[in-house]
């Protein structure tokens, strides 16, 4: 994990943090910056992550790609522990995309209900399930072409997909990879199309599905939308838009959102790779 901010830089940039500072080993100077030293940064901030976040994996509970394909369409505008409170009783009524495509849209809607938009969300999924159905063999394809065709999925999901259901390399561009990689100049593309082309190209292929869940993870936790914690951030020393939050360490501390449950993130049911594990999600920052 990098020093804290304050011993690796010693002394804050004169316009309280708002940018970069310089010259301290591990803290970025980005005006400039040339390519390689992005990717070397880049790269760094995500084996930081790796370290902060070993149990990172997508939010959503699924056991097979049909329920993460429908929980992902679900899980638009509303949080993924609410999406978990949902698909168990979808799934136990309408296992298949066979029994989802015929189901009666009313019955749908009223277990959907809880996750908002559920009128709309019970027409993508019952639209989806009859393209399965109809085109697929009553199978989730494992192609990005062929994912992009299916009522309500778009490049992000169909990426979730790939990368966590097909084990095929995906970069998940959703609100937080797209805020966070602005954050840290990664890109300056604001379309997620050109955000995923640009990130791409800082990392290996491989790197991709752990990658996003990183980023996001970081998003949800620490580097939130409207007041990121950076005086308790691991990666402040990695990050142009240090001070864009709170810097005192104390009030930031009180911004960190971390599991509460036992369980990592969101899930109710978590991955049985990380039960294996041993089940625990790293402690929150600052306990140690
Ligand atoms: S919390 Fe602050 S320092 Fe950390 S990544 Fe976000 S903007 Fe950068």
């Amino acid at each position: 994990m990098v020093v804290p901010r304050d011993s690796a830089v010693g002394e804050q940039s004169p316009d309280g943090g708002k940018k970069a500072a310089k010259g301290a080993k591990g803290v970025v100077a980005v005006k400039g910056e040339s390519h390689t030293a992005l990717v070397r940064r880049a790269r760094r901030i995500n084996r930081e992550l790796a370290e902060i976040y070993p149990y990172a994996h997508p939010e959503l509970d699924f056991e097979n790609p049909f329920q993460l394909v429908v929980a992902t369409v679900l899980s638009a505008q509303t949080t993924d522990l609410r999406v978990n409170q949902t698909t168990p009783a979808l799934f136990a009524k309408y296992p298949t995309p066979e029994d989802l495509a015929g189901a009666d849209p009313e019955q749908v809607e009223e277990i959907l209900r809880p996750t908002g938009f559920f009128r709309a969300k019970t027409k993508s999924v019952i639209g989806l399930s009859k393209a399965l159905v109809e085109e697929f063999g009553g199978e989730v394809p494992g192609r990005l072409e062929d994912l992009v065709k299916l009522p309500g999925v778009g490049r992000k999901t169909a990426f979730v997909v790939l990368g966590n259901a097909f084990g095929r390399p995906g970069i998940t561009v959703d609100t937080h990879f797209q805020r966070l990689v602005r954050r840290w100049k990664w890109t300056e593309a604001t379309e997620p199309d050109k955000i995923e082309a640009a990130v791409g190209a800082l990392f290996p292929k491989s790197d991709w599905t752990m990658l996003s869940h990183h980023v996001i993870f970081h998003g949800r936790r620490i580097c939130h939308a409207r007041k990121p914690a950076c005086g308790a951030c691991p990666i402040a020393p990695l990050c142009p838009a240090y001070g864009e939050g709170e810097t005192d360490p104390e009030k930031a501390k009180k911004l960190l959102k971390y599991e509460k449950g036992g369980y990592p993130g969101q899930r109710l049911n978590p991955p049985q790779a990380y039960l294996d594990a041993g089940g625990k999600p790293a402690p929150p920052l600052g306990s140690a």
